[in-house]
This record gives C-alpha cells, structure tokens and sequence, in this order.
C-alpha cells in the first residue's frame, strides 16, 4: 500500500458494522403485527390522530436479562416507540402486547409533569388515562402472574 491509498484508507476507513446490518435484515416479526396493534390502538383511543412510529428493538435473546422497564419506550423526540424484541413471542398474549404497545402511545399524549424536585412520567393524568385500556386489568393480572417468570426465568 502506498501512502496514497494508506492515507485515504485512514480518511475513509472501510465501515465494521456487519452486526447492525444483520440486525436491520430481520425486523420482520414472527407472532405479531405491531402496526396494526398500534393502528388498532390509535383509532380506538386516539381518533386515529397520532403519527407516531413503532417497531422492535433488541435482541431475543436478552429476554431474561430485560426488566419491565425495557419492555417498550417512546421517544418523545424521534416520535417513536420501540417495543423489546423478546415480546414477539407465543409466551406473551396479545392483550397484554396491546397494553405495552397503548402505554407508550400514552406518553405522547400525557408528557411527564416537571415539578421541583421531580419529574413525574407516570402521574395521576397517566394513570387515570391508562385505565381506560379496555384489558388494564387483565394486563395487570397478567403482568403480576407471568412476567416476572418469563423474563426471569
Ligand atoms: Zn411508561
């Protein structure tokens, strides 16, 4: 190699991201649909006005190392939602797929109430809200009996 094509190999170095380009090639899902959850969702609760995005993040694999907390986010930001991978699967229901996916839907319409000393994500607003999810109960139920054997093992 010549300094030429060493210095423009030092300008341009050639990409090493095999690993994120494998992960873009399978964003399909297996078990289920989350644009027509979401979709469902926005015209059942929210007259079909929200222009959000939603797709999958993470790896399967992880599942057992993942808390609830990572079982979806929104960015308010990107106006995005990423559900975790490890949802895509038989072990999880539908409705209660639907209540992760209605409950990050919920934070792009009640924001975090910023107070003095904290900032309060979940509030009485949110709550109230999330309520009216027409399987909140049996989510909750589910959550409380399933979850914590599924992602812990
Ligand atoms: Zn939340």
């Amino acid at each position: 190699m010549n300094w030429v094509r060493k210095l423009k190999r030092f300008l341009n170095p050639p990409s090493p991201k095999p690993r994120m380009r494998k992960e873009k090639a399978s964003p399909v899902s297996r078990i289920y649909d989350l644009q027509s959850i979401y979709q469902e969702i926005n015209i059942e609760y929210f007259e079909g006005k929200l222009q959000l995005s939603i797709d999958w993040f993470g790896r399967e694999k992880t599942s057992r190392k993942i808390s609830r907390k990572v079982l979806g986010y929104y960015d308010d930001r990107r106006k995005s939602i990423k559900i975790h991978r490890s949802l895509d699967s038989p072990s999880f229901p539908h409705f209660f797929l639907s209540y992760v996916v209605y409950h990050e839907m919920l934070h792009s319409v009640e924001p975090p109430i910023v107070g003095r000393k904290r900032r309060r994500v979940h509030h009485e607003g949110f709550r109230d809200k999330e309520k009216q999810f027409h399987s909140y109960a049996m989510a909750k139920q589910w959550e409380k009996e399933h979850l914590a054997k599924i992602l812990h093992g």
